[in-house]
């Protein structure tokens, strides 16, 4: 009480002092479960932590199929597009090869959160070491934590002591017991019994994150669960571009926006049972950034539309043959669109189309701003010789 009492008298004393509560500090939580079919997760009933504690919703992997943006439903190219909020084309991860590395053009949330929040502690441990030791090898060096090759169990240990002992701003971890469960039993009782352990090591990281919660009421924490890629019709292979090996999920402690809750069909390529109306793997890495409190900037040209706040234009996506870009709104206000950079026009949002007078006989890096809200689209180029 002398302490409080002689600092709130120092405060008086000296100008600019706040008294007001202390500012809310943003916390994220990505726990990556490799290759989960959401079917077969849903078949463990309503009691699992994905029902009970979390709000999930549909969404697709591996860009669009026969478009610039195809990539492989793998671990590598998969969990960098979830990290960095573009597909493989940009960010280069196009195998699980590890001698790939992240494009610095296209960093990960780990590399935009230290330059953004110099203090903050930033961890990453995986179960599947090439997400640290080979793609994110020279991308993730400002990292506290860096760890690898770990069991589920070890991840899970890690992960609360992190949770305990650390200001812990952004945690990425990975669990594999699903993926190699599925690799070597393909889907049945095996398969169920690996998605119901890791369901059940999520719990134990809910219940750390409430409890952290209620002990630091400043904090706002976002826990977003999701995986890299589904499965074959089999459940032992993944890499190919059938509908359910392009099926994964995301799920969070926050209710998320319209992109996860309500479907948005792309008309002119909605795919078989309109898989590109729900929300892409680009998506979590722009939801993160925006929780933990960076402005998108247009010059990032990250593909992925944030799943908290504006959604800006949705399903944004070149139509080649007609030098067209897409996209759905219903906004009455008005899209900015750059084009590699420079602003080339300006069109209102309903009218869901642009041409560009310069065709697309080259690549272009298109970005189209809506309430402060940025989506980018490279197209194919027409130009094949
Ligand atoms: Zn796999």
């Amino acid at each position: 009480m002398l302490l409080r009492g002689l600092s709130l008298m120092l405060c008086l004393l000296l100008a600019g002092c706040d008294l007001s509560p202390q500012a809310v500090q943003p916390k994220t939580l990505i726990v990556g479960m490799d290759g989960v079919q959401l079917l077969h997760y849903e078949q463990l009933g309503e009691n699992t932590n994905l029902k009970k504690r979390l709000h999930y919703g549909k969404a697709y992997a591996g860009g669009i199929t026969g478009r610039a943006t195809e990539q492989e439903t793998n671990s590598g190219p998969g969990w960098m597009t979830l990290l960095t909020g573009v597909w493989a084309i940009k960010h280069g991860v196009v195998s699980n090869n590890p001698s790939l590395r992240l494009d610095p053009a296209y960093p990960s949330v780990f590399r935009r959160l230290r330059q953004a929040l110099p203090n903050a502690y930033i961890s990453s441990v995986v179960n599947w070491a090439p997400i640290n030791t080979a793609f994110l090898l020279e991308d993730a060096q400002g990292n506290n934590v860096r760890e690898s090759g770990l069991t589920d169990d070890q991840v899970i240990q890690r992960t609360l002591e992190i949770l305990d002992g650390t200001s812990a701003d952004f945690t990425f971890i990975q669990l594999d017991e699903p993926d190699q469960t599925g690799h070597s039993n393909g889907f049945g009782a095996r398969y169920q019994e690996a998605l119901q352990n890791a369901d059940t090591r999520l719990g134990r990281l809910l219940d750390k994150v409430a409890e952290r919660q209620r002990k630091h009421q400043q904090e706002d924490w976002l826990v977003i669960v999701s995986t890299d890629h589904g499965r074959d019709y089999r459940g032992m292979g993944h890499g190919g571009v059938t509908e359910q090996e392009k099926t994964i999920f995301i799920a969070s402690n926050k209710p998320l926006n319209e992109e996860l809750t309500q479907p948005s069909i792309p008309e002119d390529n909605p795919w078989p049972n309109n898989l590109y109306s729900f929300a892409a793997q680009s998506s979590v890495a722009t939801t993160v950034l925006r929780h933990m409190g960076l402005d998108l900037l247009p010059d990032w040209q990250l593909d992925g539309t944030p799943l908290l706040g504006n959604t800006g234009v949705r399903k944004a996506r070149a139509k080649e043959s007609e030098a067209k870009l897409l996209w759905n709104s219903t906004s009455e206000e008005t899209v900015v669109i750059h084009r590699n950079g420079q602003v080339v026009a300006n069109v209102q949002a309903k009218l869901q189309e642009w041409t560009d007078p310069q065709g697309m006989a080259q690549a272009n890096d298109y970005v189209l701003v809506l309430d402060g809200t940025p989506v980018a689209v490279r197209n194919s180029p027409t130009d094949t010789h």
